[in-house]
């Protein structure tokens, strides 16, 4: 994944399970650049996923990686992921309603039991947290208000983490776009979430499908919002990565590229074919 001049771009993949594992390893992604941690509440029936269960998956998954990266991101739970285990009550508009970090920041007692896993298993590769959905500074200060508690919680009852545990924001909600300056200052990493920014920057829901012919996915707007977030980004000296489905766009690539996106998270089965698009670009 280096192009003919060069540069350097990462690869890695977009994960929801654990059977998912076997196909990254599969890919040689440089690592999970997302994993879609709502699927472990999603299939856990009318249970809430333990600490146990959630720390036994985020350890196989670091293991499996070694030393290449696994970023878990916090339940994006409501939208369009309904977990039978948890009761969201109804909205009128799903998709940007009670969903990810509101519901994290709402129900702080299963994202404890989340952050406690996720830390537990951070002691046994290369894991970061990141967290979706977010809208303003003051969320991702309260998130890692939190994970400061967590950690010491586990610091008193000795049991091992990482303590420089990476932190990541998720950049798809137009107010993240505008605040990512001073967003860049909170967290380690980001991602850009295209999915999410997508219809929200267009007002369409993403999973209509009379909407299909206006879902200009290469929308001006877009591109623009992205171009503004790498540099915000890039101002801070960090790291920005895109996760959404327009990463394996592989008609976007070399802007991407010109664009200053240091990470692009695909699939697993769109790995390969993006690495070969890359080293094709001058
Ligand atoms: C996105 O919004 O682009 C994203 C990666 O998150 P999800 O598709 O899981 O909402
Ligand atoms: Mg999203």
């Amino acid at each position: 994944n280096i192009t003919q001049s060069g540069q350097k771009i990462d690869v890695c993949a977009n994960i929801g399970t654990r059977e998912d594992i076997e196909n990254v390893l599969r890919s040689d992604a440089g690592g999970i650049g997302l994993f879609r941690s709502e699927f472990l509440y999603i299939e856990n029936g009318t249970k809430l996923p333990t600490e146990e269960h959630q720390f036994h998956v985020y350890r196989l998954a670091a293991e499996a990686m070694g030393t290449k990266k696994v970023v878990i991101r916090t339940a994006d739970l409501g939208g369009e992921k309904q977990a039978e285990c948890l009761e969201l009550g109804e909205d009128r508009n799903p998709e940007i309603g009670y969903r990810g970090i509101r519901v994290s920041l709402d129900k702080d007692e299963i994202f404890k039991t989340q952050l406690r896993a996720i830390l537990r298993a951070s002691a046994y590769g290369n894991m970061s947290v990141m967290f979706p959905m977010i809208t303003d500074v003051e969320e991702v200060k309260q998130a890692k208000l939190i994970l400061e508690k967590i950690k010491n919680e586990l610091k008193d009852e000795k049991i091992p983490f990482n303590e420089e545990i990476k932190i990541g924001v998720m950049i798809e909600t137009p107010a993240a776009v505008m605040i990512s300056g001073e967003l860049a200052r909170e967290a380690d990493f980001f991602s850009i979430g295209t999915n999410d920014l997508t219809q929200l920057t267009l007002g369409m829901d993403r999973t209509n499908s009379r909407l299909e012919r206006f879902y200009n996915t290469h929308h001006p707007a877009l591109l623009k919002m992205i171009r503004i977030i790498a540099n915000n980004i890039h101002l801070e000296g960090k790291k920005i990565a895109l996760c959404g489905d327009l990463a394996a766009d592989l008609s976007l690539t070399e802007k991407f590229i010109q664009m200053g996106i240091d990470e692009l998270s695909v699939a697993p089965n769109q790995v390969l074919a993006l690495r070969k698009k890359i080293r094709e670009i001058q």
